[in-house]
């Protein structure tokens, strides 16, 4: 019986292991034709300051796939690095996403806009055409490359420390701007954030989500922001989620702000209104 019922457990196991690797396959298969297909675009979710004026936008990738419908980033982005084509698609943002802040920079910036964020992978930092093809990007688009935000993660910090800091500073001198996404997360060592020329620092939404409830997240959050005062960094919290964590994080002295109580990530239009509209956030507040 035992014996039965662990055989059946098996072929189960098996049947599970088979859809998975066949839902994998259909995956790749997908995500090679997407770039060719036109099945990406982007969103921009605004980041805001105390007075709720937009100061940013971070950039987010979509993928709606003709066969697989709306697949999130958390899933495809992994395997697009993992398949090595995440330099194509990433290139494909910057430039679209480039393409866009020109049209904006065209229209009349307000004074408070500091520019847009868009996310690095690890994988395409790494390659040796990587300083090239931004500032190609900004020749081609004519862009103001201090308007660009670079999103990269801690642990890229950690390895390759020389390469990577010369790749950084180069495009530092071109006016280029860097902030440490999720920060906190990852293999924080205090130390090695003065090697780079870093802007800012993103406090993850983990601490921020457990903040009314959980002291050590407010001790880290403090942490972050005293350090980061004393670095001349600035520090955005993401994540946020309603007026009682914008607050606490106000107190804490973090002043800049990203999360679905300000905005949820928006299309181009949007965004532009938003751009055109000198509104402040959340919209609710004046009716909108
Ligand atoms: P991330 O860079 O940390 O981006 C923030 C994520 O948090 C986004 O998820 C955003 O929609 C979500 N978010 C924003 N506000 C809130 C909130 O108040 N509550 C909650 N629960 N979530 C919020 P999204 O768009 O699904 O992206 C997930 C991750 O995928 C990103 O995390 C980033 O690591 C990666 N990603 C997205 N676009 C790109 C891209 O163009 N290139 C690369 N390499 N990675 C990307
Ligand atoms: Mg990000
Ligand atoms: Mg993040
Ligand atoms: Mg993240």
């Amino acid at each position: 019986e035992a014996k039965e019922k662990g055989r059946n457990g098996f072929r189960f196991y098996r049947q599970e292991m088979q859809v998975q690797v066949a839902e994998r396959a259909a995956l790749e298969k997908a995500l090679h034709s997407a770039v060719r297909n036109d099945e990406f675009y982007l969103v921009y979710q605004p980041q805001v300051n105390k007075n709720g004026r937009l100061i940013g936008f971070e950039v987010l990738l979509r993928w709606f796939s003709e066969e697989l419908g709306l697949v999130p980033p958390s899933r495809f982005i992994p395997i697009a690095e993992e398949m090595g084509i995440i330099d194509e698609v990433g290139y494909w943002v910057l430039d679209n996403a480039c393409q866009q802040l020109k049209t904006w920079q065209d229209l009349g910036l307000p004074a408070s806009f500091e520019g847009i964020a868009i996310n690095i992978s690890p994988y395409q930092f790494a390659k040796d055409s990587f300083v090239g093809t931004v500032k190609e990007v900004i020749e081609n688009t004519q862009i103001e490359p201090r308007l660009l935000d670079l999103e990269i993660t801690e642990g890229m910090l950690v390895e390759n420390i020389a390469s990577v800091a010369e790749k950084m500073w180069h495009l530092k001198e071109h006016q280029v701007r860097f902030s440490i996404d999720d920060f906190g997360t990852g293999y924080s060592s205090l130390r090695y954030l003065q090697h780079f020329p870093i802007n800012q620092l993103k406090i993850d939404q983990s601490f921020v989500r457990d903040l009314s409830n959980d002291p050590n997240s407010h001790v880290i959050i403090n942490t972050i922001v005293s350090m980061a005062d004393h670095m001349n960094l600035s520090v955005l919290a993401e994540g946020v989620e309603n007026p009682i964590e914008k607050n606490i994080l106000e107190k804490i002295g973090c002043a800049r702000y990203q999360g679905y109580y300000f905005s949820k990530p928006v299309t181009g239009d949007i965004a532009t209104q938003y751009l055109c509209g000198s509104v402040s956030f959340p919209l609710e507040r004046q009716g909108i």
